[in-house]
């Protein structure tokens, strides 16, 4: 696989790299080497990119919709056809299990066939008005995009704005992370491959902070969607406050998993276990702290632990591997510290508890009786621990569920549906789970409240989000 030759810069229809650009190395994290390099864009490239997703925008709003939706089957398609290189791709530089990649390459393909299909839905209405009279409403595309999206799905998190956004009729420059370039590049390859002119999909590497001031300051781009960390999504919504842009932030959370004891236990733990450890718990919706009534506490934490144990952790591309290294040195530096603040402050290790290999790799780990005031029941840990307390009464899970600033996904195990219906009610999350993870599909919206952020992505509100509504009135 010739990776470092494919790694490119999208610009106006012309695969860039070399020629006196910056560049930085790539890193396998599986074993902590650098593996390749990924240029960085210039001003000029920057400049180009404005330029062209302005003339983009205009040929492709106007562009029949039935010609876009044709052009997005056709990308699903491609990404299903291109699935193993993909997916080897995402693997090498991310570190997830192969077996997950292949999973991520086939939810951005199934995230443009439901765009495709969407797009046609963009209804106006009419309102009822005196006889020769009528007023309409209709929306329409925002303009050009820009989109931030993070390491830890970069391509289906990539594809979730791309899809919808062409889907609506915008053009979009996109930077994924510089951690992974491969992967998102041959997802750009699939949609450029598929028909979308190189006007209107433009993709684009850099120093972030250099590429989002630039972006964001334009007046071309009217809407920023950014999915990553609350202090970044800040900064960008006060870059986006001078130029009133259209913001969705996507900002990570902290999720309660509450579990009552008249759930089904065996069941609950052969759920939450893979779940917790899915991407290495990298995801914004892992379940993290884990609130069990108390008659059923010890039993949870010991099937919890013994489950854990039976994981298979290595590298990525070994198919037998279920959990693979984190993505960046970052994750075990403070992984290695949260777990160590907790320990200091009384909890007890159930399991792991320590990085170990050449790359970056973290035990799946589970602490029991972790005090409130240790930082990882506050700091999103964004890595493999679950964190396991007991609680004396539903007010009492509550009332923990929703401590925290954050509220973007929450789940819950019981078999009472009455309770069930109670928390819905009571959770302050965007999404949650009742006996269920699958909170992350392509047809229901999927965003936060609080600081986890605002704006949804997924279902037909994140085609909205990418549209502006406009009320003609004929007298
Ligand atoms: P970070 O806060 O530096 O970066 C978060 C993301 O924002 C990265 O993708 C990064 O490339 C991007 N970014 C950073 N500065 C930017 C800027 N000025 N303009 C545009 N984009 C910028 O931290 P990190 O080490 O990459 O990740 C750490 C934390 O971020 C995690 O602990 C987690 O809380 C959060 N995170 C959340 C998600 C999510 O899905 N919501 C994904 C990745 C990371």
């Amino acid at each position: 696989m010739d990776y470092d030759a494919e790694l490119k810069l999208f610009v106006d229809g012309a695969w860039r790299a070399g020629e006196g650009r910056d560049a930085q190395p790539v890193i396998d994290p599986a074993r902590g080497a650098a593996i390749a390099e990924v240029p960085l864009a210039s001003a000029a490239d920057l400049e180009q990119a404005l330029v062209a997703a302005d003339a983009g925008f205009r040929a492709w709003r106007a562009t029949d919709v039935e010609a876009r939706a044709a052009i997005l089957h056709k990308a699903a398609a491609l990404l299903r056809e291109r699935t193993e290189r993909i997916a080897t791709l995402l693997t090498l530089e991310q570190g997830k299990p192969l077996v997950e990649a292949r999973g991520e390459v086939a939810g951005a393909a199934q995230l443009f066939d439901y765009y495709a299909e969407e797009a046609k839905r963009a209804y106006g209405r009419v309102l009822v008005r005196p006889t020769g009279t009528r007023s309409i409403v209709i929306r329409q595309p925002a303009g050009p995009v820009a989109s931030f999206t993070p390491w830890n799905f970069p391509v289906y998190l990539m594809a979730k704005k791309l899809a919808a956004a062409l889907a609506a009729g915008c053009s979009v420059i996109a930077k994924p992370p510089e951690e992974t370039p491969g992967s998102t590049s041959a997802l750009m390859r699939a949609v450029i491959d598929a028909g979308v002119p190189g006007n209107v999909a433009q993709l684009v590497f850099g120093v972030p902070d250099t590429v989002s001031r630039t972006l964001i300051a334009s007046p071309v781009i009217r809407k920023l969607s950014f999915t990553g960390s609350v202090p970044v999504g800040r900064h960008l919504m006060k870059l986006a406050a001078d130029g009133l842009k259209l913001v969705t932030m996507e900002l990570g959370g902290h999720a309660p998993v509450m579990v009552f004891a008249d759930c089904d236990l065996e069941r609950t733990l052969d759920m939450v276990v893979p779940q917790k450890f899915r991407n290495a718990g990298q995801v914004c919706v892992s379940p993290t702290r884990f609130h069990v009534e108390r008659s059923i506490y010890d039993r949870f934490v010991a099937g919890f632990a013994a489950r854990t144990a039976a994981l298979s952790v290595g590298s990525g591309l070994d198919p037998a591997t279920r959990m693979g290294p984190l993505a960046n040195r970052r994750r075990p530096d403070a992984i290695e510290a949260l777990v160590g603040d907790a320990v200091a402050r009384g909890a007890r290790v159930a399991h792991g508890g320590a990085r170990f290999g050449q790359g970056f790799f973290f035990q799946p780990t589970v602490l029991a009786d972790v005090p409130l005031d240790a930082d990882v029941m506050s700091t999103e840990p964004f890595g493999p621990v679950a964190l396991i307390r007991p609680f004396d009464s539903e007010e009492e899970a509550v009332a923990e569920a929703n401590r925290l600033p954050y509220g973007l996904a929450a789940f819950a195990f019981t078999e009472n549906g009455r309770r069930a219906n109670r928390l819905g009610d009571m959770i302050e999350a965007g999404m949650i789970g009742i006996n269920s993870f699958a909170i992350s599909v392509v047809d229901a919206p999927f965003g936060g409240v609080k600081d986890s952020g605002f704006g949804r992505e997924g279902g037909p509100e994140g085609l909205e989000s990418y549209m502006v509504t406009k009320a003609i009135h004929q007298a």
